[in-house]
């Protein structure tokens, strides 16, 4: 067995009981394969008809629609801000942007209501029935614009977008210059007098309608988007590098390329019909809302499928027309840093995703961003001036306007804004704006920012922080020494930031199945796209060849706080040789690298890393949450050092000190087999005799790192077995140390083998069966604290009791403890104030928590027991099905990571409610895993707990969540 154990965990539960596992699993190794085969052979047939069952029974709850359509234009909407959960966040949004009078396209929301609608009954249905208004909300359009939909002479062009409750960048698909035809190109070629521009939108519209709504697009990333494929001949024919140096021909060729493409995949003709693309439009984007993607980052963000996603549908603005022409993305401040500063980036004579595509370089908006990046690039000021200049320079009114709009956004929403524009010949649109991702650095900043401005108030700052975000920040930066002597081989953006260290992977796959090898990554890419979602999740870092500071790879990073450093443009990248080639050396899959994400250097193997400083702008938010929080919390702490890392972070207490880890450390698992393999008292008090001192000097480095607040110290929990020795060679070892026969080692090893150790001899059944060990650790921990208090530290050590399930067994652990520390009080001639407690942990101890009360002084629920108790999960074994009921949406989350509040909860608030009936003063909090999450920190302070216990790393989190709950009440 390891010693080395993981601080996030709680008990015994998560090491493994390798060697009982291997036995059983030898047994019914065949019986499994076979199971295996059929099961196999079954998926398929068995996940449609759980979808099937599941599906035709939610839709037995019918939900009548009301108003299904929502227009906007000309400083008019029906809806606004306020209505996101309805018209999504992006439809909203336009909505507002239009109320304050800024320059929006008009157009109009059809309601997430709908989707759902669509998700259950399906396109014929939802098409009758929200046909009437679409048409209308079109009309509405068609007045405003004063063009016309399918009409070739006097044509009106929309995009199609969707727009969810919560932003979902790049998830779902848009389709951009939707209603155009051979008669209409012509048309805006003449009318506009720039054939090039109609073309280009032709060519876009064609190729995006074909992926997005005939299913074009591939679905794996070993095929080739085939509008690419033909895009890279036509410009490989030409001899061009970027698509703007394209001309009409070849644009022209392209669209006849494309859709005989079109009419080899789906054996039709390209729709000529804008009413007809207009429907395929709509319904792509509802069924977008059910793509693997979306359906990926729904889960890793926990997003509700019922949320739906509107569609909105937008007339064109352009920016393609030419050089008086451009469209970029901007952010109100610095989305990696929090910094005070607008930015942003665009493309002149552009479209839509063009930017964040990574197609061209793009440039900067501001001078001072320009310049910035140029130093980062290493392009001197003559270069930077001449080949990319700032928005400030070329369009300089236009710049100042966009500007001045991202400042009345952010004054409105009080938020930082990231918002996308579109230059039409010399004027401004703006098609979206919304609550900008951001770092953890930048979440902090921003809040803490916007409450000395007077912009909000303590509340408020306090709710904008994402607690799960502050892990970001609490995490190893580059050791400044070692970064001193580090070698930097390539300079990039610094897109996301955060040290990174790791292996080199190119394939998102191959990220994922390093990292489950346990091996640490960074992903090297030529650019990002969704689909290395998965891949980035498990990474330490990511590296792009190209991309600017918006571009997929640099917004997903940010989002997920992972280092990312974008567009190291020297870098060479190839995927079939598996190399980079960076500063002239070749690295190979595997190589080390290590990333700054904060600076854009990337550096030469592994870089030593250090704590990162923890005062500031988050160490205000920490004084913030005490000021608010009514809930202590308290770490999960079996070690001095992890005592201490606890209190640097802010814990106020120890909630859970599980002893048995510390039965691991150096010499002492051989004191404890030697208690466990001894077959008579005398040989367990001997054993246990040289425990004692190591125990009781544990304790008091715990007592002493936590100074003064409480210590709650868990009794031995674990089944034996998982100490005893399992190898010949260890079992002959530990038979010599004992003067016996390894024959009689071997089988008290197996006389420990249990078929459920988790149900079975373990927690306080140990101490039952063994009061001598009850009697060890309770002497250890009052021995301790008197030598503590003798040194002048207040210490109040809490005994805890694990795996009650009845009055009784407490009653006979307490009585041991009791005496225990009389007869240490009678030979130190010194007391200690200690209590005496329990898990609550097994069912049957929250029925019956208003007997247990009566003899414990406080309560903490391990919920972790209680959660494997009460579904009947086994917590090792539930991964394997855990991942198939979240699929077909039996459970929403691993009720091993977010409490279960329906179910267990109500255990959790039975033994609240009852232990207090019977002692009202009971001390009463949480030590499971939940302990640190934050919903499950809000249910627990909302239930009016003392304290919630987690793991030194997520007190930060905990904090915030408590703050909270306490706001929100
Ligand atoms: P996403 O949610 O992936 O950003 P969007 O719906 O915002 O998708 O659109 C993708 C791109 O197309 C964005 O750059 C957006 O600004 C642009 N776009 C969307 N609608 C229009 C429009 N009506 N006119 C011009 N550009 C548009
Ligand atoms: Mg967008
Ligand atoms: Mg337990």
């Amino acid at each position: 067995m390891q010693a080395k154990i993981n601080v996030g965990t709680t008990g015994y539960d998560r090491w493994k009981s390798d060697q009982f596992r291997r036995l059983q699993l030898k047994k019914y190794a065949i019986y499994l394969a076979v199971f295996h085969y059929f099961m196999t052979a079954l998926h398929a047939k068995l996940l449609t008809n759980e979808q099937t069952y599941l599906n035709t029974k939610s839709s037995l709850i019918k939900t009548s629609m009301a108003k299904t359509v929502y227009t906007f234009g000309d400083g008019k909407a029906e809806g606004n801000a306020s209505m996101r959960n309805l018209l999504g966040g992006k439809g909203a949004n336009l909505a507002e942007m239009n109320l304050l009078g800024m320059p929006v396209p008009p157009g109009f929301t059809i309601t997430t209501e709908v989707c759902n609608e669509y998700t259950q009954y399906g396109r014929d249905k939802v098409v009758a029935d929200i046909k009437p208004e679409v048409e209308k909300a079109i009309a509405s359009v068609e007045a405003l614009t004063g063009n016309k939909f399918d009409d070739p002479t006097n044509p009106l062009l929309v995009s199609v977008r969707s727009g969810a409750r919560a932003s979902m960048p790049g998830m779902m698909d848009t389709v951009l210059n939707l209603g155009m035809n051979d008669a209409t190109v012509a048309t805006m070629a003449e009318k506009s007098g720039n054939p090039r521009f109609a073309w280009d939108s032709y060519r876009r519209f064609v190729q995006m309608y074909g992926d997005v709504v005939l299913g074009m697009k591939p679905k794996n990333k070993t095929d080739i988007d085939p509008f690419e494929e033909i895009m890279d001949k036509v410009k490989e024919e030409k001899g061009v590098k970027f698509d703007n140096e394209l001309e009409v021909e070849d644009l022209q060729e392209l669209v006849k390329r494309f859709k005989a493409a079109v009419k080899e995949y789906t054996g039709k003709d390209f729709p000529d019909s804008a009413w007809e693309q207009l429907w395929g439009g709509i319904c792509a984007v509802f069924d977008s809302w059910m793509n693997e993607r979306a359906i990926l980052y729904r889960r890793m963000n926990q997003i509700p499928e019922e949320w739906g996603t509107a569609v909105n549908v937008q007339a064109m603005v352009y920016g393609n027309m030419g050089d008086n022409s451009a469209t970029g993305v901007a952010f109100s401040r610095d989305a990696a840093t929090g910094e005070n500063l607008f930015n942003g980036e665009y493309l002149i004579n552009a479209q839509g995703e063009d930017v964040v595509a990574g197609i061209r370089t793009p440039q900067q908006i501001t001078v001072e961003g320009s310049r910035r990046w140029a130093a980062l690039q290493g392009i001197t000021e003559e270069e930077r001036a001449a080949k990319y200049p700032s928005l400030e320079e070329t369009m300089p009114a236009l710049a100042a306007e966009l500007i001045d709009t991202a400042h009345r956004l952010e004054d409105y929403y009080k938020d930082m804004q990231d918002m996308e524009f579109t230059i039409q010949d010399g004027k401004l649109w703006m098609l979206q704006t919304r609550n900008g991702k951001r770092t953890g650095a930048a979440m902090v900043k921003i809040a803490m920012d916007l409450l000395r401005a007077g912009e909000i108030d303590e509340k408020t700052a306090l709710l904008r922080i994402e607690p799960q975000k502050l892990d970001e920040l609490l995490h190893p930066v580059f050791d400044k020494e070692a970064l001193k002597k580090a070698k930097v081989v390539a300079k990039g953006l610094p897109a996301s930031p955060g040290a990174a260290t790791g292996q080199i992977v190119f394939q998102a796959d191959d990220a994922e199945a390093w990292s489950e090898q346990g091996k640490k990554v960074v992903l090297v890419r030529i650019e990002t796209s969704p689909e290395d979602l998965r891949g980035m999740a498990v990474a330490q870092g990511i590296l792009t060849m190209r991309g600017g500071m918006t571009s997929h790879a640099a917004v997903v990073a940010r989002g997920m706080g992972k280092c990312c450093v974008s567009g190291a443009g020297e870098i060479v990248v190839d995927y079939k040789a598996k190399t980079v080639t960076m500063d002239g050396k070749v690295y190979n899959e595997g190589d080390w690298i290590s990333l700054n994400g904060s600076t854009g250097d990337v550096y030469d193997g592994e870089v030593r890393t250090t704590e990162p400083e923890l005062d500031g702008d988050f160490g205000e938010v920490m004084e913030l949450s005490n000021k608010y929080a009514k809930t202590l919390v308290r770490t999960n702490a079996d070690t001095p050092r992890d005592a201490t890392q606890a209190r640097r972070f802010g814990a106020q207490g120890i909630g859970l000190c599980r002893t048995e880890h510390m039965f691991f450390e150096g010499d002492r698992i051989k004191a404890v087999r030697e208690m466990i393999l001894s077959s008579d008292l005398e040989g367990r008090r001997v054993a246990l005799a040289k425990l004692l001192p190591m125990q009781r000097g544990d304790f008091e480095g715990i007592f002493e790192a936590m100074d003064g607040f409480g210590v709650t110290v868990r009794l031995l929990d674990p089944p034996l077995h998982e100490f005893v020795p399992h190898t010949e060679a260890a079992q002959k070892e530990m038979a010599d140390e004992m003067g016996i026969s390894a024959e009689e080692v071997k089988a008290k090893v197996e006389s420990l083998e249990e078929f459920n150790p988790m149900l079975g001899h373990r927690g306080c059944r140990l101490g039952i069966t063994f009061p001598e060990i009850t009697e060890m650790q309770a002497r250890a921990i009052i021995e301790a604290a008197i030598n503590c208090k003798r040194k002048g530290i207040e210490v109040h050590p809490e005994i805890m009791v694990p795996l009650v399930g009845t009055l009784k067994e407490l009653q006979h652990q307490a009585n041991i403890i009791n005496i225990t520390a009389a007869k240490v009080f009678d030979e130190q001639g010194e007391t200690v104030d200690y209590k005496v407690g329990t898990m609550i942990e097994v069912p049957r101890a929250a029925l019956t928590a208003n007997q247990i009360a009566e003899v414990a002084d406080f309560f903490s629920f391990g919920t972790n027991d209680l959660t494997q108790m009460t579904f009947g999960y086994s917590r090792d074994d539930a991964p394997k099905f855990l991942k198939h009921y979240k699929e077909v949406g039996i459970l929403k989350v691993d009720p091993f990571e977010v409490l279960d509040q329906e179910g267990v909860g109500q255990l959790v608030r039975m033994g609240v409610e009852k232990g207090r009936a019977t002692k009202p003063e009971l001390k009463v909090g949480i030590c499971g895993e939940h302990g640190g999450e934050p919903s499950s920190v809000k249910f627990c302070a909302n239930l009016g707990m003392n304290y919630v216990s987690c793991s030194p790393f997520r007190v930060p989190i905990a904090r915030v969540a408590a703050a909270q709950a306490a706001i929100e009440a």
